[in-house]
């Protein structure tokens, strides 16, 4: 069994949680529709559902809100965060926004439009969605190894270059908007992007004068795999992973809801290009807020800055990494596969091999996240064919190289405990998988559809 790695930390505040019947829970499933967004956030019992806004912010951060500036224009609290972001990314500009996808939202239009492509190691959900919506296409270039969740491989976030610059020469340059270096790489199960993955990736994009962009919702989660398994950064302190990371890019949008461990907020950096900086300044105006403060509160922008430099703390990262090691080594006592090694932010069961009576069309990584919250209280979602929705022009259901259910851990929020229960859930269900019903859709919205689908089991 894998040793616990003990919080670098005690509590001093705690909330209680609700416990549910069996009963309780299908009902509220049905009054759901099926859909995990649609349950109340009072009848979950452990909430995996994503690792995103959801973290335990520390009593420093605490008293960072009370020393929140709440001045319209130009507070002290906007200031510090620039001051922070440039010290630890290196980047000139520093554009908050209200959550990772403003800064797509802000962004995007700019290196985009329909004639345009974006080429990414994978697209977050609301990332491939703003590229739609900016009208581009976007395009999938991850590592082949990423697609078998079984295959014990370093890295497997990585972008696959070859393919990279075959894309490159098949669309022609010009017509390559932006390539998104997502770190680490969520969809593909949180796997890592690896130094020189980033080097490759960055000549090409020279080479070919293709702006590129970090999607950095969980850039210190990747430095610390970069630090534990690539042999040239052993040495070298988080912080400056971190550094050489982003002098690789042009710019950065992220969620800092994740790293930062806040529960709101998002960053957009640019690294020196002042013409660029004057186009984001102007769309922050239009869609999120006046440039020192966009769209959010002076107390949420102080706790972000504290939260950036705590989430680069190598003992926090230990634990947080050994969270998923441990609930990973469970899940290998019981031959329960997922994408491994495991990735930084949770466990993404490999739910067509749990459940391989389940075509994509039936949705087994949403059928295992059904089964997951009757089983236990557990809320998790799918990542696989009912994320990624229709193709945009044929409106064809698409095939997900992966049907996974993310067990998404929170930062600082759940003890070993719960990490059990969680485990045990699943062996409960491994019994009996081949009773688990699919599910098909009865009603859709166009463009991220899994928040909002109604779905029912296929009987
Ligand atoms: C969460 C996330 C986003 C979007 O950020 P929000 O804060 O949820 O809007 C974008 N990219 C990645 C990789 C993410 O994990």
């Amino acid at each position: 069994m894998k040793k616990y790695v003990a919080e670098p930390f005690r509590i001093k505040m705690v909330e209680t949680i609700k416990m549910t019947t069996k009963e309780e829970r299908e009902k509220s499933m049905a009054e759901a529709h099926y859909n995990m967004f649609g349950l109340r956030g009072e009848d979950v019992y452990i909430d995996l559902l994503t690792d995103s806004g959801t973290n335990a912010m520390s009593d420093t951060q605490w008293s960072g809100v009370m020393r929140g500036d709440e001045a319209y224009a130009g507070g002290n609290s906007y200031y510090k965060l620039v001051e922070d972001g440039r010290d630890i990314f290196g980047y000139e500009f520093i554009q908050p926004v209200h959550q990772g996808r403003a800064a797509e939202k802000v962004l995007f239009p700019i290196l985009l439009n329909s004639d345009k492509v974006a080429i990414s190691n994978t697209f977050f959900d609301t990332t491939r969605a703003h590229v739609e919506l900016a009208g581009a296409r976007a395009i999938d270039c991850v590592v082949e190894e990423a697609k078998q969740p079984s295959l014990r491989v370093k890295f497997k976030g990585n972008m696959d270059v070859e393919k990279l610059e075959k894309l490159i020469n098949e669309y022609g340059a010009e017509k390559v908007g932006v390539i998104v270096m997502t770190i680490t790489n969520n969809s593909a199960g949180g796997q890592p992007v690896s130094i020189a993955n980033m080097r490759e990736v960055s000549k090409i994009a020279k080479k070919y004068g293709i702006h590129l962009c970090i999607d950095a919702a969980r850039f210190a989660e990747n430095a610390f795999f970069i630090k534990r398994d690539e042999e040239e950064f052993k040495d070298v302190s988080i912080k400056d992973i971190t550094r050489e990371m982003f002098s690789y890019a042009d710019t950065f949008t992220m969620s800092a809801k994740k790293d930062a461990i806040v529960n709101m907020g998002g960053l957009i950096g640019i690294k020196e290009d002042a013409e660029l900086y004057q186009k984001v300044k102007g769309n922050t105006i239009s869609f999120e807020g006046f440039i020192t403060y966009g769209g959010l509160s002076g107390r949420d922008l102080e706790s972000l800055s504290i939260g950036l430099y705590e989430g680069l703390d190598e003992e926090y990262l230990k634990y947080r990494n050994g969270q998923m090691e441990y609930l990973a080594g469970l899940l290998d006592e019981a031959g329960i596969e997922y994408q491994s090694p495991v990735g930084g932010h949770g466990v993404f069961i490999d739910a067509a091999k749990m459940l391989p009576h389940l075509k994509y069309y039936e949705y087994p990584g949403h059928a295992l996240a059904v089964e997951l919250y009757l089983e236990a209280g557990i809320r998790t979602c799918d990542i696989g064919s009912f994320m990624l929705g229709n193709d945009p022009d044929t409106k064809e259901q698409l095939e997900s190289d992966f049907e996974f259910t993310r067990l998404a851990i929170p930062r600082r929020v759940y003890t070993q405990s719960h990490l059990d229960i969680i485990a045990e859930a699943l062996i409960n269900i491994k019994k009996r998988a081949s009773e688990v019903p699919g599910y098909r859709i009865t009603w859709e919205p166009e463009i991220l559809r899994h928040f909002q689908a109604h779905v029912e089991p296929i009987k």
